[in-house]
């Protein structure tokens, strides 16, 4: 008897077994108007509006390492990743649902910090806690994490919408995540047989919050509203720069250029890489969870986009046939390449 063919999920990647899975599946409700493919679906809502839903999950030894990740954080960070989806699509965060499967190892006491740094999110986001699920779990501590925006059905914001010569825009900076995510690693290694240990810090402390509680920008969206700029893409940048734009480029069928040494990194970033031997361009690109937001927008509105502040222009659309390119301060091309995931 023959064998079955076996494949491994490496030989396809994040995406690809994504695509695989997916692919039979079609529409049939016309209120359905977007599906798999973007940060978020995009559901009918009626009177000219769209809901906006996207899920998200957090494991135990994959996301996060309760050794020095404190749950009050966690809680906060769920909110964040949760809603960065909704506000990617230029929608309003409304409601969340969370789904936890908790071992028996963790207290009351430490279910009730997870849930104070989420109710603290929440009041500060405004947005609703709205239902669950609650069950055993024998790997550890899983959150699934539901979100729901609502968005006028004109301003909604695909990947797919890029255009030729469109800016190429970022908020914030990159990096700074991976690097906090580093030290903490570093310090969790080198600390390891020590009886009361302190792990040193100083000076780093942006990075260990952008890692530990990263703020969604749901201020960016309200400011892109304010100023009249409907980008013509956006996508959160949770998987690094150079997987995100990638995503970008595939969906709009297009291809880019970013000048590396426009990509907005901050100084404890350059500092902590240099300490610890590392490229923190390599972490920008391929770091990942940075939850700030790369968009596009038309030449004719850089202006506006610089008038909102704390947005960098780091390159532009080109045509698909040059692909994603990274151009070096000495003017050589190389190719962006994602990390996680195999390219076709
Ligand atoms: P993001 O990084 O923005 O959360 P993902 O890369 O996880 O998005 O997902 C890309 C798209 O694929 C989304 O539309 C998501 O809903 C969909 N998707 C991811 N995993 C699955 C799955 N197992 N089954 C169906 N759809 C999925
Ligand atoms: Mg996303």
């Amino acid at each position: 008897m023959a064998e079955k063919k076996r494949t491994e999920i490496s030989e396809l990647g994040e995406f690809g077994l994504i695509d695989r899975l997916t692919s039979k599946f079609t529409t049939k409700h016309a209120t359905t108007l977007h599906g798999v493919g973007d940060d978020a679906a995009v559901i009918e809502a009626g009177n000219g509006e769209v809901l906006v839903i996207s899920t998200d999950t957090l494991l135990e030894g994959i996301d996060f390492d309760l050794t020095y990740f404190p749950l009050k954080h966690l809680g906060y960070k769920a909110v964040t990743v949760a809603i960065s989806d909704i506000l990617a699509m230029n929608a309003r965060p409304e409601q969340i649902m969370l789904s936890l499967g908790v071992s028996a190892k963790l207290p009351v006491e430490a279910l009730d910090d997870l849930y104070e740094g989420l109710h603290f999110a929440c009041e500060e986001q405004g947005i609703d806690l709205v239902g669950g699920d609650t069950s055993a779990s024998m790997t550890g501590l899983t959150i699934s994490l539901t979100a729901i925006g609502r968005a006028k059905k004109e301003a909604v914001v695909y990947r797919s919408g890029a255009q030729l010569n469109d800016l190429i825009c970022i908020t914030g900076n990159l990096g700074a995540a991976y690097m906090g995510l580093h030290l903490l690693e570093r310090e969790k290694r080198v600390l390891r047989d020590v009886a009361n240990p302190e792990p040193q810090f100083e000076g780093y402390e942006y990075l260990l919050e952008k890692y530990l509680k990263p703020r969604a920008r749901k201020d960016v969206v309200e400011q892109l509203a304010e100023e009249g700029i409907v980008p013509t893409a956006m996508i959160d940048l949770s998987d690094g720069l150079a997987s995100d734009m990638l995503q970008i480029c595939r969906s709009s069928k297009c291809g880019a250029r970013i000048y590396l040494e426009r990509i907005p990194i901050a100084k404890q970033t350059s500092a902590l890489a240099e300490e610890m031997h590392a490229d923190p361009v390599v972490a920008a690109l391929n770091g990942g969870e940075d939850h700030e937001l790369l968009f596009t927008v038309p030449l004719a509105m850089q202006e506006k986009v610089m008038r909102m502040g704390g947005i960098d222009v780091i390159g532009h659309i080109t045509a698909e046939s040059t692909g994603a390119a990274l151009v070096t301060p000495d003017g050589s091309d190389i190719r962006l390449k994602a990390q996680g995931f195999k390219e076709e």
